[in-house]
Parts: structure tokens; C-alpha cells; sequence
């Protein structure tokens, strides 16, 4: 069996019961991979303390209720069996990948007869090329692939299958020579990257695109609560390409990439190194670390 070498000799959390990594494996008749019937959270941990860890496990239960499935575990629950993995794997810096899926004990589409599994694995940090973005800042194209229409009822959520379209959008990006690429919405306006939220910086202010579309991620959440505190005004716009050619800089938030700058997107060139950047990632970090 292969399984991601990070997970080498780590156990996991699967249907509540603490097993080696290596023997969490799944039928071929899995209903959540021939129709996406699965979702999963990324978590990261500061000091082995997973960040904002309630509020990743409650948009689990929020992106399940969307795809009809009931997590066999409550939120606490959830957060119990992640410290668990945690501190068995004696994780102090890493991330956590839980993830809920409907089993193989059928095949009918709406899934009937269907157990719902959850699993969670945890492990320690490799950084993927994330610290040589943000000394460079981050080179974005425009992805010729639309976000989903905001009557979508996925969009929301992190169900599976809407990461074949950030699967696709990221590809495209580095097919084309880029780090990740912006995607439109339908009426042509800018969303997010392939996995992460996008936010400008224009006369002092932050210009973060209405997530009406598109996953209103923590991070994004959470930065424009710093900015709030900082007294940096917030204005949550629809962003049309052309208001993106004239800001000052702008950065991308999530998870796993934290707070990034970027350097281009199409034409337009940013200042990496902005001084509301530099504040407002050196707040994040006092708070993740605190
Ligand atoms: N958009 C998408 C599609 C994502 O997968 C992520 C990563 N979870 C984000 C935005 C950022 O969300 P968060 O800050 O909650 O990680």
C-alpha cells in the first residue's frame, strides 16, 4: 500500500478508533469517490494547538449538512479525536486533514445504506514552495474556468467536489507558468485561487471581494478582524479586473498559505513588501503563536 510519506509511521483517528496510517485504506466501491459524496477540513497546528480548531470542525458538520450527510460525531467530539492525533504524533507544528465520506455498502446514488466514515490524519509541516513565494510574492494569471453560479448550493462548503474546479484551476496555472490563477465569477467579477482567498490593498484600505460564490475562508475571516482591530479600514466589494490593475498590493489567505503577497497578477505589478502587508501578517502571526 502507498500512502503520502508525511504520514510515515503516524497513527490516525479513523471511525474513532486510533490506527496506523498505513492501514487506513478504503474499499473500491467507496460511494464518496464515484460521487462525491465527502468533505474534509485543513487545520493547522501552532504549538501543537490546532488553530480556530471548533470552527473548522463546525464548517465540517456545515459542508456535510449540505451534501445530506450526518457526521457520526458532534463538533466536540471532532475536536477531541483531532487533539488526540495530535498529540500521539507529537505534532507541534503541522496540519490536520479530517475527512467524512459516505462508504461502500452501496452503490444507488442517494447513497441509502451508505455508512458515513470520518477519518482524521495530522502531520508535521513541509512548506511546498511557501517560503520561497513569500520572499518573491506570488505570479497570478486569470483561469479560464468561471466559479460556480452563487444559487450553487456547494460553493459554501468544502465538499469534494468542489475541488475538482480548484483541481482544474490549478493545474491551468502551472501548465501556463504560474503559482495559481484567479478565478471569475459569472458576471466576470474576481473570486478567489485555486484554494485560498484573495484580498487587495488601495489607498490604506483592504479591498476583499464579497465571498457570495466562493468559501468565506477563517483566515480571510480572521484577517480582516485584525484589520478591524488596527483600525484599517475593510471594504467588502465586488472587484472588477479593472479596480485590481490600480491597487497598491495584494496578498492571498489561507491555511496552508497563511498570508501570501502577491507579486503580478496578468499585467499588473504589486509592492510585495507593503507596509499594511507586513503589519497585518506579523498580527497573524502573534495571534496563531499566542
Ligand atoms: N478557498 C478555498 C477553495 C479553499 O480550499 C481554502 C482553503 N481552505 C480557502 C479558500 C481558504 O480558507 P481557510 O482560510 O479557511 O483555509
Amino acid at each position: 500500500m502507498v500512502f503520502p510519506e508525511q504520514l510515515n509511521g503516524l497513527k490516525v483517528c479513523f471511525d474513532g478508533q486510533l490506527i496506523a496510517a498505513e492501514d487506513s485504506v478504503v474499499h473500491l466501491m467507496t460511494h464518496g469517490l464515484h460521487y462525491a459524496t465527502a468533505a474534509f477540513e485543513g487545520i493547522r497546528i501552532y504549538n501543537r494547538t490546532p488553530f480556530l480548531l471548533r470552527e473548522h470542525m463546525e464548517r465540517l458538520h456545515h459542508s456535510c449538512n449540505v451534501l445530506m450527510m450526518e457526521v457520526p460525531y458532534s463538533v466536540e467530539q471532532l475536536c477531541a479525536q483531532a487533539q488526540q492525533v495530535v498529540d500521539v504524533n507529537q505534532i507541534d507544528f503541522g496540519y490536520i486533514r479530517p475527512l467524512v465520506w459516505r462508504g461502500s455498502e452501496g452503490m444507488l446514488i442517494a447513497g441509502h445504506g451508505t455508512k458515513v466514515h470520518c477519518a482524521i490524519a495530522a502531520w508535521g509541516v513541509y512548506e511546498s514552495g511557501r517560503a520561497e513565494i513569500r520572499q518573491r510574492g506570488a505570479n497570478l494569471g486569470y483561469s479560464a474556468h468561471p466559479k460556480l453560479h452563487p444559487s450553487h448550493t456547494f460553493w459554501s462548503t468544502k465538499a469534494t467536489c468542489i475541488y475538482a474546479l480548484c483541481y482544474v484551476i490549478k493545474r491551468e496555472a502551472n501548465a501556463n507558468g504560474y503559482d495559481d490563477m484567479v478565478a471569475l465569477d459569472l458576471d466576470g467579477y474576481l473570486t478567489e485561487v485555486s484554494s485560498a482567498n484573495l484580498i487587495f490593498i488601495k489607498d490604506g484600505a483592504l479591498v476583499a471581494p464579497i465571498p457570495d460564490c466562493f468559501l468565506n475562508g477563517l483566515t480571510r475571516q480572521t484577517v480582516l478582524k485584525l484589520a478591524h482591530q488596527m483600525g484599517i479600514a475593510v471594504h467588502e466589494v465586488k472587484v472588477t479586473k479593472e479596480m485590481a490593475a490600480e491597487a497598491d498590493a495584494a496578498f492571498l489567505t489561507g491555511t496552508a498559505l497563511e498570508l501570501l503577497p502577491i507579486k503580478k497578477l496578468a499585467e499588473t505589478e504589486y509592492e510585495v513588501e507593503h507596509p499594511i502587508f507586513l503589519q497585518l501578517e506579523k498580527a497573524f502571526h502573534q495571534l496563531v503563536n499566542s
